[in-house]
This record gives C-alpha cells, sequence and structure tokens, in this order.
C-alpha cells in the first residue's frame, strides 16, 4: 500500500479522498491554489503545497507544479478525483514518468474511452449500442450530410465537453451550418478544442448509468446502476440508486453491456459507462468517464462498497476480493447536489461567506461537502459545495428521509438550490418515478 497519496483537486472530493487516505492509515498531501488558502482540504490533510494563483490553468491544471509537490512531498501515488486532470492521458502518463502511481486507469484506457468520439468508435467495435450520430466533423458539406442522415431535432456535441457544457440542440436543417460555427467557437473558447460530432435526440430519454471496478488482474464488476435523469441544463441534479425505470431483465441486459464495455478496452479502476434509454427500453452507451464519479456515494450506499478505498488499494495492485455474484444492492440511496447558485438569477454561481450551516444528521442521512461555518465560497471554481446522501430500506422511505434531511440543512449566507431540491421531492411524477431528462424543464420548477 501507498504510504503517502497526493490529492490533485479542491472541494468536497478532495476531502472525500482525504477521509478515505486516514482511515487506511495512509499519510496525505493536499495542493491549493492562493484563493483556497482556508480551504478545508486543506485543514484536513498531513501537508498542504500551495500551487499557483486562483484560475484553474494556474493551480489545479497546471501539472508541472502539481508533479513537483509530489515529488518535493515524496508521494507515492496521486489522486486526480474529477473533473480537473482526472481523464487528461497526458498527466496519467507523465506521473508514471516520475515514478507516481496514478490513481485510475492508464493513460492509454483514458485515450480510448475518456474522450468521446473514440469511445464511441471503440464501443461501436466491441458491439456495444451507441447513440446513432456521426463522427467528429472536419468538413461542413459532409457534415450537412450526416445531419441529414440522422434526423432532426440533433445534437452538436463537443468532443472535449464534460460537466453538461458544449452540447447544442438543433431543430431544423436551415440552422444547422450557423449553430456548427458557433458550437465550435464555444468549444474552443471553453475546452481548447473546438471538435464537435453530432448525435440523434433521444426524447423522451432517461441517463442510467453503471458503476465498474476493475483490478489490474482481469477482474472486472459493475456495481449496480444510478439513474441520473434528474437534470437541469444537461447537469445532473438529483441521482438515486437502483433506478427505478427498469426492470430485472433490462437491468441484466444493462450490466451485460456494461462489463463487455469494460472489457473490451481492458478497463482498471473506477468508471461509469452512462447510458441513454429510449421509450422503448433500449439502451444506448454515450459516454465513460474514466474517473471517480460525483455521484459515487449513492452506489457506495447500496453496495456497501467504499468506491475511494478501492481507486487507491487497486491502483496499489490489489485484487477485488469480490466475483459479480458476491455483489447485491441493499435498499435504495439518493444524492441531491447542493449548489452555490442563485435560484432569482437563473441558477447563476454565488458565492460568498457562510454566516450560518447546520447539517442535518440521523441513521442513514450522509453529507460529503468542504464547506464550514465561516468559510468563504470563493467565485473562480465549480458551483457544487456539497452532497446530500441518503439511504433507506426503499424508495418511498429513502425519499422522506431525503425530504426531511433537506428541510434540516440550513445555508445562511449565500445562495443555493435548496428549494428547487425540496420542490423535487415533493413531486407526485418524481414519487412514483416517472420521470426523463426533460422533467426540469416541463415542471417549469425552475
Ligand atoms: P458527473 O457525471 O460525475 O457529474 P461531470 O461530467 O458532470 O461528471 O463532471 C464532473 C465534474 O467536473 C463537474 O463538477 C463538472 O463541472 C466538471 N467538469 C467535467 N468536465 C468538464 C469540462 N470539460 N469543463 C469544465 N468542467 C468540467
Ligand atoms: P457530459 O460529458 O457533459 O456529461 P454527456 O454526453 O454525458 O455530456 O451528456 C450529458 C447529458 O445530456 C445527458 O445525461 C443527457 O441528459 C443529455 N444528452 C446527451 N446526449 C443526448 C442525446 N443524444 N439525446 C438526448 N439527450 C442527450
Ligand atoms: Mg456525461
Amino acid at each position: 500500500m501507498f504510504g503517502k497519496v497526493l490529492i490533485a483537486n479542491r472541494g468536497e472530493v478532495a476531502v472525500r479522498v482525504i477521509r478515505a487516505c486516514r482511515e487506511m492509515g495512509v499519510s496525505t498531501v493536499a495542493v491549493y491554489s492562493e484563493a483556497d488558502s482556508e480551504a478545508l482540504h486543506v485543514h484536513l490533510a498531513d501537508e498542504s503545497i500551495c500551487i499557483g494563483p486562483p484560475p484553474v490553468t494556474d493551480s489545479y491544471l497546471n501539472m508541472t507544479s502539481i508533479l513537483s509537490a509530489a515529488v518535493c512531498s515524496g508521494a507515492e501515488a496521486i489522486h486526480p478525483g474529477y473533473g480537473l486532470l482526472s481523464e487528461n492521458s497526458k498527466f496519467a502518463s507523465l506521473c508514471t514518468t516520475c515514478g507516481i502511481a496514478f490513481i485510475g486507469p492508464p493513460p492509454d484506457v483514458i485515450d480510448a474511452m475518456g474522450d468521446k468520439d473514440n469511445a464511441r468508435k471503440t464501443m461501436s467495435k466491441a458491439d456495444v449500442p451507441v447513440v446513432p450520430g456521426s463522427n467528429v466533423i472536419n468538413d461542413i458539406n459532409k457534415a450537412k450530410v450526416a445531419a441529414e442522415r440522422i434526423g432532426f431535432p440533433l445534437l452538436i456535441k463537443a468532443k472535449a465537453g464534460g460537466g453538461g457544457r458544449g452540447i447544442r440542440q438543433v431543430e431544423k436543417p436551415e440552422d444547422f451550418k450557423n449553430a456548427c460555427e458557433t458550437a465550435s467557437a464555444e468549444a474552443m473558447a471553453a475546452f481548447s478544442d473546438g471538435g464537435l460530432y453530432l448525435e440523434k435526440l433521444i426524447s423522451p430519454a432517461r441517463h442510467i448509468e453503471v458503476q465498474i471496478m476493475a483490478d489490474k488482474h482481469g477482474n472486472v464488476l459493475c456495481l449496480g446502476e444510478r439513474e441520473c435523469s434528474l437534470q437541469r441544463r444537461n447537469q445532473k441534479v438529483l441521482e438515486e440508486s437502483p433506478s427505478p425505470a427498469i426492470n430485472e431483465e433490462q437491468r441484466e441486459r444493462l450490466y451485460h453491456i456494461a462489463s463487455r464495455a469494460a472489457r473490451a478496452v481492458g478497463y482498471q479502476n473506477a468508471g461509469t459507462i452512462e447510458f441513454l434509454m429510449d421509450e422503448n427500453g433500449h439502451f444506448y452507451f454515450m459516454e465513460m468517464n474514466t474517473r471517480l464519479q460525483v455521484e459515487h456515494p449513492v452506489t457506495e450506499m447500496v453496495t456497501g462498497i467504499d468506491i475511494v478505498k478501492w481507486q487507491i488499494r487497486v491502483a496499489a495492485g490489489h485484487r477485488l476480493p469480490w466475483k459479480q455474484k458476491d455483489i447485491s444492492i441493499n435498499g435504495h440511496a439518493m444524492e441531491c447536489r447542493i449548489n452555490a447558485e442563485n435560484p432569482h438569477e437563473n441558477y447563476r454561481p454565488s458565492c460568498g461567506k457562510i454566516t450560518l450551516l447546520h447539517v442535518p444528521g440521523g441513521p442513514g442521512v450522509r453529507f460529503d461537502s468542504a464547506i464550514y461555518q465561516g468559510y468563504t465560497v470563493p467565485p473562480f471554481y465549480d458551483s457544487m459545495i456539497g452532497k446530500l446522501i441518503v439511504h433507506a430500506n426503499t424508495r418511498e422511505e429513502a425519499i422522506r428521509k431525503m425530504h426531511s434531511a433537506l428541510s434540516e440543512l440550513v445555508i445562511e449566507g449565500i445562495e443555493h438550490n435548496l428549494e428547487l431540491q425540496l420542490a423535487i421531492t415533493r413531486d407526485d411524477e418524481f414519487l412514483l418515478g416517472k420521470y426523463d431528462t426533460s422533467f426540469l424543464t416541463r415542471k417549469k420548477v425552475l
């Protein structure tokens, strides 16, 4: 096992990884930007190293600074969290060059699956059904032909997109050329990569994903699925496991496809395969996130498996001690993302000092976050400040528990989305489990 791990991230995920390391007796090194000197991950880690000014390009995305911090502190491994450098194959291989273990899949697997366009090709070859669409667009005339073949409405997606960004819906052929130009310019500005591809719009659609965990010895496990259809602007808001939308036969088919997909690329460590399910119950591969997922706690609650600890153990060469038949799903878990955003200003990110914080508790209630009373949320980073997770015997009980825990959570001093989450947990269609990705748009609760 590693003696010391550096966490190349911030916020709740950095705290989550530090907690796992502590429980395992592994020392931790935090890195932080000048805006984060008072952040919780800095306080909790055994050592911490400032890696640069607030903008992520100068700090949390600065590979040289992070690797220097790892070498200087004697860290044997780096956990990249999610977002930031977690799906950067260059970073993963630089870690290896520096003699440091990257806690994630090998660089060639990140390239094969982390890149959305490559992943679609890799999956088609492995006979995994992908959303009908196109290769990367190089030529607008060829793209037009592809668009006609796919049919309208369709989606233009940025190859480097993530976090629900870089997706644009086009209703009719006349708008296609302009939409491509704007989308490419936007993708270039946001991701430094203007590459685009097309996908058929699946509507209505449910987003259902499978948690994969694989070791270096060829063992691949599916740790159940997560229902993530509750989204705002293609970004997840609430997640639950198991999905209320699939039966046992569909579930088995889904796990079968997912493990075939993971085996096809020799997957290692934790990863998530995202599918869309159409109204006829067909699954289409959408993308694979080759890293820890934001909503991993719901899977931890229903399987009893600590995904972060196993990421670290697997990276150190340990074998997974289970076979697929040993994995059982117990009860129901749900997560609400708590975002610092202003519901009165179209959910624009909000920042400022948290003047009062009360966190709910009780059996089956978990709050993963990096905030504390007196902490100032900086304006530079992701607006997600915490995740409220509950676990109960049934879905109905989990919803009641979530509603009660949300009512008890008090965050003052900044704007947040608690009212939206409360409205969801009170909604009749949500209670019935009958919702697709258009739920929040249709409900006009926004
Ligand atoms: P998940 O499916 O786990 O929510 P996301 O793809 O939404 O994963 O991304 C995880 C985190 O990383 C989010 O906080 C998101 O904002 C951020 N993120 C991921 N990819 C990008 C990207 N290309 N640009 C900006 N932020 C990103
Ligand atoms: P990201 O990398 O930002 O997570 P995804 O490709 O996973 O991007 O898509 C994010 C969300 O956008 C999905 O969860 C889904 O709600 C919606 N979406 C993406 N592709 C399609 C599609 N082809 N049809 C319908 N909805 C889609
Ligand atoms: Mg996605």
